[in-house]
């Protein structure tokens, strides 16, 4: 079997790991596929790319802003020359179906430009000084060498939520992708280095999270550290990057409802519920994972549900007719059907699906059958604990008061989404729905790269990408120029 073998860019050289070691990345849809061999990386490598970033960033801090956004357009013109040679490359690495990981190159797209528009807009403040012939603003600056800490799910696009923003900035990065999924960070980050970015600017180290992730995390002249996985992984950074006063951005997991009101267009919220649970195999962090349903439509609504689910066709996203793919790899198999046995031992009752596929075309991959459960109640695990995969659990209310209690119950707040024709509901439902993203009469999947992006509880520490991503990747300065020619001190000479 032959496959190409990958290395870290570090300082705009391609370096082998210094353990010599590899990490194979196979195709979930069919292990005998391998798409490459990826550099097994740890702190001697990150070593080497921090200093890389350190003195790329020196003059890249000086390059104007509308310059650097200027290669950041280049780099989001090559993605649309490259964009079906990616998506395929990503279908091959991750197993979403084709339609699913075009829409994955595409948002990286739309960010490219969207971010490349902000390079004339870094907008500071000025203010009037409360001193005479004194003037007052605030710039942005660039926090400095940032480490970008990435998961498998959208293996394009969340890298470039993090790089664009960092690059426009005029920060240097280091981006650690997931070990399922480093072929398309290597796809991004080639853009840019065609759209002529600077050596060093960005770094790729390859590894797994506890060794070359944990060394960017603990490196002291990594300023900040910008995450997406799951919940647990996101503590332990924050609590290790205490140790060197690091900014953190966390985004992490979910457990979505959508709520279902009896008033609403069943027909669209079938829709929507197959489309938010099953899509990308349920490993979306907005994924449905719960469905809400009024008792007057949760018979008609269940029974309609489950006759669309169990007719999804399962297969190798390569195949244009197939709406399913594989789980990405055997850990998240047996996740899934850990919280089947779960489940039932529970109490809850299996509607549909409940286990992996072995057989034939699914012989060499890792196949999880869309799956639902009925009879669901809020204090199961089932209901509060996230999946990350086609499993989904039916809950069943009377009032839209405990609709709205039942979807808040739980410790993650990403995305809630609410199907009905009462505008007062919906309103109110915006306003008390605990969650960084509400959707009406829309599913809870579906994020858009302008507006902001994250949770609240579990699932963030207060940070947004997108429309938000520039607060955390530059910091504010203060600046005062006092042209009076004498002393002046502030809250003491201005009271005369
Ligand atoms: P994960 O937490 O296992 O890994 C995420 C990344 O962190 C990987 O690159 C991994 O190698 C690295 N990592 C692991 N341990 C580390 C450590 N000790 N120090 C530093 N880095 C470490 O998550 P995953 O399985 O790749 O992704 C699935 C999770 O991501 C789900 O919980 C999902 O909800 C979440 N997610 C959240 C969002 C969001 O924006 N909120 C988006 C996509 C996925």
């Amino acid at each position: 079997m032959t496959y190409p073998t990958y290395h870290n860019l570090i300082g705009g050289q391609w370096i082998p790991a210094v353990s010599g070691k590899t990490i194979l990345n196979l195709n979930p849809a069919d292990h005998s596929d391998v798409i490459g061999a990826f550099p097994s990386s740890h702190a001697e490598d990150v070593a080497m790319a921090v200093a890389a970033a350190k003195k790329a960033f020196a003059t890249w801090r000086l390059v104007p802003a509308p310059r650097r956004a200027e290669i950041l357009l280049r780099a989001g013109n090559n993605l649309v020359q490259n964009k079906e040679k990616y998506a395929r490359d990503m279908t091959r690495e991750m197993g979403k179906v084709l339609a699913e990981t075009r829409g994955d190159v595409q948002e990286a797209i739309d960010e490219a430009f969207y971010v490349a528009g902000e390079g004339r807009r870094l907008f500071g403040v000025t203010t009037p000084s409360e001193l005479q012939n004194k003037f007052a603003m605030s710039v942005r600056m660039p926090v400095g060498v940032v480490g970008l800490i990435t998961p498998w799910n959208f293996p394009m696009a969340i890298p470039s939520w993090k790089l664009f923003p960092a690059l426009v900035a005029g920060n240097a990065c280091i981006i650690k992708p997931a070990t399922d999924t480093p072929l398309s960070t290597y796809n991004l980050v080639q853009a840019l280095v065609d759209a002529g970015l600077p050596p060093g600017v960005v770094n790729i180290v390859c590894g797994t999270g506890s060794t070359a992730g944990a060394a960017l995390v603990e490196h002291p002249d990594v300023r900040a550290i910008s995450f997406t996985g799951s919940s647990a992984v996101g503590s332990l950074i924050a609590q290790r990057a205490a140790a060197t006063f690091k900014q953190v951005s966390l985004e992490m997991g979910g457990k979505n409802a959508q709520i279902v009101l009896n008033d609403a267009n069943l027909d669209l919220a079938l829709d929507g519920a197959l489309w938010g649970a099953f899509g990308t195999t349920g490993q979306r962090c907005t994924a449905t994972s719960r469905i809400l349903l009024h008792k007057g439509i949760a018979a008609e609504f269940t029974e309609k549900f489950v006759a669309r689910a169990k007719k999804l066709k399962i297969g190798n996203g390569l195949d244009e007719s197939v709406e399913i793919g594989p789980q990405v790899n055997a850990a998240q198999i047996e996740t899934s059907a850990r919280y089947v046995d779960l489940a039932i031992k529970e109490g809850a009752q299996l509607l549909c699906g409940g286990h992996a596929l072995t057989e034939g075309p699914y012989a060499h991959g890792t196949f999880f059958e869309p799956t639902v459960f009925a009879g669901v109640t809020p204090s199961m695990r089932i209901a509060r604990e996230e999946v990350f995969g086609p499993v989904v659990a039916l809950i069943e209310f009377s009032t839209f008061d405990e609709a709205v209690e039942i979807a808040n119950s739980v410790d993650y707040g990403l995305s809630t989404s609410l199907y009905t024709r009462d505008v007062n509901r919906a309103f109110t439902a915006m306003r008390d729905l605990e969650a960084g993203i509400t959707y009406i009469n829309a599913p809870t999947i579906g994020a858009e790269v302008h507006l902001p992006f994250g949770g609240v509880k579990h699932t963030g520490n207060g940070h947004r990408e997108g429309l938000g991503a520039l607060d955390f990747f530059t910091t504010w300065k203060a600046v005062y120029v006092d042209y009076s020619d004498k002393l002046q001190r502030a809250q003491i000479d201005n009271a005369e």
